[in-house]
């Protein structure tokens, strides 16, 4: 059975018998072509073109990212993606991801909370569809009554820890990785988008004004974050309205483990985007080998499997 016409799932673990695998697979594949979602009645706002327009370059500079780090990305439509209206009954778990949205593997779909930032919504969309277009692998875990009951095993960088069910290996390595690749979509891809040339510019020349009056890094509920994180600032009146990039702590990690590993392998690294790239190929090809060897290298024996327990080995 191929797993080219499978979709978005390229592993399935744990499935011996032909009818269980195959019942799986049909579930994902539709899922992810026909996606008729049920429950979403009422909760979600139904896309404008512009919005439908935004979903694509979003989709598309995803797409241009992963081929320039040579893989094959998924191709993903905009209905896979829905606008969550304030209220609706996902909001809380979206809100608590620290990234506007969600990507839900079983059901194929990114939940974006509804914005009226243009800005906003492609960052958000954007995270989520480098998560949708990661890497996937799902496992069997048994039939319970008439159903297959089924596990994310592999999501990206994350990979599923059957020792503690809700925990997941590299999930903070994952989560780092995909923000540092939606902080270059902000840089480098937004003003190309002439719907958002706009907003980008604007947002971008408050950004610099504040920097040219000092202003290194913003408080937000007494905790300083820098800068260089913001991708949304606005005044409403005497307030401002501010959006970043999350994951901080992880990034910062991921950024030092980056920098050590091109310090000390200069011979092979003509820059330390060289090296951030292998990270981020691990994503989408799933083979996390070279970023292992790599890891062990440097950091010495043992290294890779602590940073998939998420402690911090520089
Ligand atoms: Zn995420």
């Amino acid at each position: 059975m191929s797993f080219k016409k499978r979709g978005a799932i390229k592993r399935l673990v744990g499935a011996k018998e032909i009818s269980i695998f195959t019942l799986i697979l049909d579930h994902y594949l539709n899922v992810f072509e026909e996606h008729n979602l049920v429950g979403l009645e009422g909760e979600e706002e139904e896309k404008t073109d512009r919005q439908k327009e935004i979903i694509d370059f979003a989709a598309n500079s995803a797409n241009e990212m992963i081929q320039s780090l040579g893989c094959e990305p998924l191709i993903t439509k905009s209905k896979n993606v829905h606008l969550l209206k304030r209220g609706a009954s996902k909001e809380d778990y979206v809100e608590g991801q620290y990234e506007g949205g969600a990507f839900d593997q079983y059901t194929m779909a990114c939940y974006i909370m509804k914005t009226h930032s243009e800005v906003k919504l492609a960052v958000r969309v954007f995270h989520e569809l480098i998560h949708f277009k990661s890497y996937h692998a799902v496992r069997f875990i048994g039939i319970v009554g008439q159903e297959a009951r089924v596990a994310e095993y592999r999501l990206g960088f994350g990979a599923e820890n059957r020792k503690k069910e809700k925990a997941k290996y590299f999930l903070n390595i994952d989560e780092a990785i995909v923000t540092e690749l939606a902080k270059r979509f902000f840089r480098k891809f937004l003003s190309k988008c002439p719907l958002l040339e706009a907003e980008a510019e604007r947002i971008n020349r408050k950004i610099e004004e504040e920097k040219m009056l000092g202003t290194s890094s913003i408080r937000i509920n007494n905790v300083f974050f820098p800068i260089d994180d913001v991708y949304y600032f606005q005044m409403v009146g005497e307030n401002p309205d501010i959006e970043l990039f999350g994951y901080g702590k992880e990034r910062k990690v991921l950024n030092r483990i980056i920098d050590i590993i091109f310090q000390e392998n200069r011979n092979r690294f003509s820059d330390r985007e060289e090296v951030f790239n292998i990270f981020a190929k691990v994503l989408f090809s799933g083979n996390m080998m070279p970023v292992a060897r790599l890891v062990e290298r440097t950091f010495g024996k043992g290294a890779f499997r602590a940073l998939g327990e998420g402690l911090d080995i520089t």
